[in-house]
């Protein structure tokens, strides 16, 4: 399997090579030269495998010939092995045909534990194989880095620096990063928003001068092993839940979109899917492009979900470049017309394509409240204010007679204390294994916002 650019302009490269590389040099991200699909005979020999086990099938032929069959299937044994949850992503239902997939199990109780957790692994597994060291750089608006961080502590070859923006993660989110005092981990906390770390990210990676001096590599969701492994829960979900004999809508919490990119990923393969509801909060760029057609950069607000509070979705690159044909000179005009003006129109075309499939919901913060709420009482589950803005646009998008509707979970509600007590009185409590977090000792750095002294920064903490 290889890997082009979204860009067009960059070389097509092998499965290990993109896992390395993150970005590509032309400034595009990688999406796979073809979509491998799943037969219904495959899907049907999936059911009542373990999670892990439906991953690996999900996961190998975009992997192809980079990697032993074995090594895969023992890499994500141990992936969900980590797991709280005996069936790692479970489905609760909450009305007819209507069910919510919690992804919040693992170590730092948000889905992005699913795909970083994998991705430690790799990296170490590719790195040792080829005596290499990389220092994966990341912006953070919240989940990302800590799940990061917590994937690669104490690797060997890997040095690893998170982004955040000061004083806009939650103290559980912050504390889930800066607590950790392996050596190679390195927090900074940037004076400005998670659009400015990612900007900066973003700069780093296309000073080619710095990146190759310190062999800058990527974890944040445009790294495509990000959303492959993503890919395989949307599938495990069809499996227990009948596919592919059934239709399947996902309502998904959306910021970067790498989370229901995957789900259009997992479409492409095969999975019945006739919707995908885009969840926003009041950072609802994705909602008002789906209602208007204009991609039209705003001001990001802080709200109570912060991992969602973005206005750039780098992700959409990848669905922009598959609705235009694969045309990657379309794509870099586009996006180079939507950095100098904040603003991009489509075709009607490839809009309608996209409108389609796409539904997009937004949800402020007080109707966010509301639906904790209302949830809470109709199922007697506490969803955590992301998750809340998926399952109340899944249930105003989702038609009982026509589909089967999965709603993704993607933060545990102890993540976010306050917003819950807020909404129901109830304080969750942190699960066993983040006993001590609120006690603990941090370490991190503040830096300005301002590039090259977060550059110097970083060249002065990791040694290549
Ligand atoms: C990251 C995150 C999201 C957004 O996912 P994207 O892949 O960036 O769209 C939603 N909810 C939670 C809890 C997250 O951590």
């Amino acid at each position: 399997m290889r890997y082009v650019s979204t860009r067009g302009r960059a070389p097509a490269l092998t499965f290990e090579d993109v896992l390395l590389a993150g970005l590509a040099r032309d400034g595009g991200l990688y999406v796979p030269e073809e979509w491998p699909t799943l037969s219904k005979a495959d899907f049907k020999a999936m059911r009542g495998l373990a999670y892990a086990e439906v991953a690996a099938r999900v996961m190998q032929p975009f992997v192809g010939r980079a990697m032993k069959a074995a090594d895969l299937v023992q890499m994500t044994a141990e992936t969900y092995a980590v797991f709280d949850h005996a069936a790692v992503a479970p489905l609760s239902q909450i009305g007819r045909n209507q069910w919510v997939m919690e992804l919040f199990h693992g170590p730092t109780l948000a889905f992005k534990d699913f795909a970083l957790q994998l991705l430690g692994r790799l990296f170490d597994h590719v790195l040792t194989k080829r005596g290499q060291r990389v220092c994966i750089v990341g912006a953070t608006s919240g989940d990302t880095g800590s799940a990061a961080i917590e994937a690669c502590k104490g690797r060997k070859s890997i040095d690893i620096v998170i982004l955040h923006p000061r004083g806009r993660v939650s103290e559980v989110q912050r504390r889930q990063m800066t607590t950790v005092m392996d050596s190679n981990v390195h927090n900074i906390a940037v004076e400005g928003s998670f659009d400015d770390c990612q900007d900066m990210v973003k700069a780093m990676f296309n000073d080619t001068a710095f990146r190759d001096s310190m062999n800058l590599s990527a974890v944040n969701s445009i790294n495509w092993a990000r959303i492959m492994a993503q890919i395989a829960y949307y599938v495990a979900a069809g499996v227990a839940l009948g596919a592919p004999e059934r239709s399947f809508t996902f309502a998904v919490p959306t910021g970067n979109f790498g989370n229901v990119f995957a789900g259009y990923a997992a479409r492409k393969m095969g999975l019945p899917i006739d919707k995908l509801v885009v969840g926003s909060n009041a950072n609802d760029i994705l909602t008002r492009f789906l209602e208007t057609g204009a991609m039209t950069m705003g001001r990001v607000v802080p709200t109570l979900s912060p991992s969602m509070d973005i206005q750039v979705s780098s992700n959409f690159e990848r669905l922009l470049f598959l609705a235009l044909a694969r045309n990657g000179a379309a794509v870099e005009k586009l996006m180079e017309g939507f950095r100098a003006s904040g603003e991009f129109r489509l075709p009607a075309k490839p809009l309608k394509s996209i409108r389609d499939l796409f539904e997009g919901r937004r949800l402020d913060d007080g109707a966010t409240r509301a639906a904790i709420k209302g949830l809470h009482k109709l199922t007697g589950q506490i969803l955590d204010p992301h998750s809340a803005i998926g399952v109340a646009a899944g249930l105003e998008c989702h038609d009982y007679k026509r589909s089967t509707l999965v709603a993704l979970a993607t933060a545990h509600p102890a993540k976010f204390p306050d917003a819950i007590e807020a909404a129901i009185g109830i304080r969750p409590q942190l699960p066993e294994r983040l006993a001590g977090l609120m006690t603990k000792e941090e370490r991190c750095t503040a830096a300005p916002n301002k590039l090259s002294a977060v550059q110097d920064l970083i060249r002065s903490k990791v040694k290549p």
